[in-house]
């Protein structure tokens, strides 16, 4: 049988909305259409009661409560509340100072959380970006030993996004909850994917975005701890007094309704589809590296997300890589799509040399992938960095055992 091309093998950049929670959202544009805030009549009624159901189907799915649950446009707000509002709220010294407070994070998160620390730095706070261990995984050591008297924040993602590398995130919740510091963590990848229960695992703040769990784009939402500590934030949008004063707006009702759906589902399911998904990539990861020499694999190699796989590929160029398997939609370690020609800052962070993390690509499973995309995948790719290779005097040298890294080039 013929599979259907482009395949899709990037879903951690984004998730297709899965066709049941889309059914529950379409009433929700042409029906029940009413503002969640709207106090005096059934439409508003009928739209608070769905938005207040959404919120007890997202807080199950960490193990929070509903109140815990505050709805934003995704993570990158998320991360932006959590990580300035509490910065802010904790501050030592009022802003335009030096000296007002210390934030602990590592050198791989996403930009959603880097950025904001970077700002914040601007504004007077120190920031300690900490370097991962070439598997991708931040120690609690490194962390313990960078905690100072002055350290408010300590924000940490559960799983990193382009390698799949996930971090011990309970022993640092536990950690920071025993220096009395505040714990986020950026749990995009991770929730709704793998268990989660924020109350066991020590996390004070967490985030999470609709459509990396197969719902609706622009609809996130953040934890926020209410007992042991109660955690306090300084809200970082004004106007109004939504969602309890952390995050004012007109609720978006049917991408609510979807997200509350889709954490439903993922609950439901994700036992049997992280052993799926966990199958298919292994098919996938054997099928590249049995056919193929000089391959490796980047990040942890257990400690990972079942559906996502880094691989970089000696002796072939990234540009051409991508060119020569464009009916496969993946990411690519190659940033060349800007001026930068820089590889990926996170591969880099891991101790990644620039030509592997180049000729790297990384493809992630979802809910819909099936075997026979798999294998298509698997195919094309050997083909692919097999007749690259055959262009390349480099990668002839190596294989005759020559040492590449020693050749004494001629100068003209
Ligand atoms: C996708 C992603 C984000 C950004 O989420 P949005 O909802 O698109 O803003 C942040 N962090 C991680 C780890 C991600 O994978």
């Amino acid at each position: 049988m013929a599979v259907k091309t482009p395949i899709y093998m990037d879903n951690a950049a984004t998730t297709r909305v899965d066709p049941r929670v889309l059914d529950v959202m379409l009433p929700y544009f042409s029906e029940i259409y009413g503002n969640a805030a709207s106090r005096n009549h059934q439409f508003g009624w009928a739209a608070e009661e769905a938005v207040s159901r959404a919120r007890t189907q997202a807080a199950d799915l960490i193990g929070a409560g509903p109140k815990e649950i505050i709805w934003t446009s995704g993570s990158t707000e998320s991360n932006n509340l959590a990580i300035k509002g509490a910065a802010r709220m904790h501050e030592k010294a009022p802003p335009g100072s030096e000296g007002r407070g210390h934030i602990i994070t590592s050198a791989i998160e996403h930009k959603a959380v880097l950025d904001p620390c970077k700002r914040l730095a601007k504004e007077g706070f120190d920031v300690t970006f900490l370097s991962p261990g070439s598997d991708g995984i931040v120690t609690v050591d490194d962390i313990a030993q960078a905690i100072r008297d002055d350290t408010i924040l300590v924000t940490i993602m559960w799983a990193n996004n382009e390698i799949g590398t996930i971090n011990q995130i309970p022993r640092i919740g536990e950690l920071c909850h025993e220096k009395g510091i505040i714990f986020h963590t950026d749990a995009t990848q991770w929730v709704g994917k793998m268990p989660t229960d924020v109350t066991a695992d020590g996390i004070d703040l967490l985030s999470w975005s609709g459509h990396k769990i197969y719902g609706p784009n622009g609809v996130g939402a953040l934890y926020i701890r209410r007992r042991k500590p109660r955690v306090r934030l300084v809200a970082q949008i004004d106007g109004g007094g939504h969602e309890r004063g952390f995050r004012s707006g007109t609720l978006n009702v049917p991408a609510i309704v979807g997200f509350g759906a889709a954490c439903e589902i993922c609950q439901q399911e994700m036992q049997d589809e992280a052993q799926r998904l966990f199958v298919l990539r292994r098919r996938l990861e054997d099928g590249v590296t049995t056919a193929l020499d000089a391959v490796q694999i980047n990040g942890h190699p257990d400690k990972r997300l079942p559906h996502v796989t880094n691989i970089s590929f000696g002796y072939v160029e990234g540009e051409s890589m991508m060119m020569s398997i464009s009916d496969i939609a993946c990411s690519s370690g190659s940033a060349c799509t800007s001026a930068s020609l820089e590889p990926s800052y996170v591969l880099k962070g891991l101790g990644v040399g620039d030509d592997m993390a180049h000729s790297s690509l990384r493809l992630s499973l979802g809910r819909f992938t099936t075997e026979e995309e798999v294998d298509y995948t698997v195919e094309k790719i050997v083909h692919a960095v097999k007749k690259l290779r055959e262009l390349s005097p480099l990668y002839d040298m190596a294989m005759e055992g020559i040492d590449i890294t020693k050749v004494q080039w001629d100068e003209h």
